[in-house]
């Protein structure tokens, strides 16, 4: 098995390779973990996984001998070749040597074509997490729930309630497209090399709660708009990003019983959304 520190370091050794900071690279070395967030994502012969950025193989290997097919996105050339190289006895997987944010996911998804369900599961890359779960809750794929190793502040920005200091855009729309819960931490001491936080696994369940929105990529970018200044009010983030006059925000606000000092951090998603309707999908 290759998940435990002393594989690691000898297969990294075999192969005369280097963690590279630049592509986030820290191995998950504990055995422990990789079983948890297998368990955890529920093994099965004919569920299909995504996993990006494989690394030397230790998720991926555990994967493969719980579910039906595997397609990983590894950037990164060396560890491709080590990949082919230590897992080719495996042929229910596809390795893919590509930029997972570059990818047709669309395209990709026909090697999933015989599988029931399609999950995805993956130790993230910290530098591109956030844009790596939007890119899932915003798209529409075939992919119901997602597992995934982030660091510890990141997950508790997902799952965070409105008026915490964690609580932003990001918050926001995870409870708008998906059900986000914290399944367990995880101590910088599984990683080689060990990085300087901790880190979560985090399940997300996709969904999209209906509140009745009309133009569905403006009410996400109205979501980011508001929080831009966290220590503006509302208000002020509107004026800032939009232009409105003053008068006219008020007055939204005033009809919606809200405090025109409130922050937006003090806001639900339902809030935000009807305040978003009465600004641009009112009725005239
Ligand atoms: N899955 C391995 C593990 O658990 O030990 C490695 C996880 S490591 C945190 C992140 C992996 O993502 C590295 O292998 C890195 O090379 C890869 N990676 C980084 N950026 C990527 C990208 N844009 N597309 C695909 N893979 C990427």
């Amino acid at each position: 098995m290759i998940g435990n520190i002393k594989n690691t370091k000898s297969i990294l050794e075999k192969y005369q390779l280097r963690a590279k900071k630049n592509f986030g690279q820290n191995f998950l070395v504990d055995e422990n973990i990789l079983m948890k967030i297998v368990e955890a994502a529920g093994p099965d012969l004919e569920t299909g996984v995504l996993e990006i950025g494989p690394g030397i193989g230790a998720l991926t290997e555990v994967l493969l001998q719980n579910f039906c097919k595997v397609l990983a996105f590894e950037i990164d050339n060396n560890l491709f070749s080590l990949l082919e190289e230590e897992l080719k006895e495996y042929k229910n997987l596809k390795l893919v040597n590509k930029d997972f944010l570059k990818v047709d996911l669309e395209k990709e998804f026909e090697y999933f074509s015989d599988c029931k369900r399609v999950i995805v599961v993956s130790n993230l890359p910290y530098y591109i997490t956030t844009q790596i779960i939007l890119r899932f809750l915003e798209e529409d794929y075939r992919i119901e729930e997602l597992f995934f190793m982030v660091q510890k502040e990141v997950a508790e920005r997902l799952v965070a309630e409105k008026g915490t200091k964690d609580y932003g855009s990001l918050s926001v729309l995870m409870k708008y497209r998906s059900d986000a819960e914290i399944l367990f931490h995880v101590s910088r001491n599984c990683f080689l090399p060990r990085p300087n936080v901790d880190s979560a696994v985090i399940k997300l369940k996709k969904r999209k709660v209906d509140l009745g929105i009309k133009n569905e990529n403006q009410f996400l970018k109205f979501i980011r708009n508001i929080f831009t200044q966290r220590r503006k009010t509302l208000v002020n983030n509107l004026l800032q990003t939009y232009g409105f006059s003053r008068e006219k925000i008020y007055e939204l606000l005033r009809d919606g019983g809200i405090n025109e000092n409130v922050r937006s951090e003090a806001l639900s998603l339902e809030k935000i959304a009807e305040i978003y309707k009465g600004i641009f999908e009112a009725p005239n």
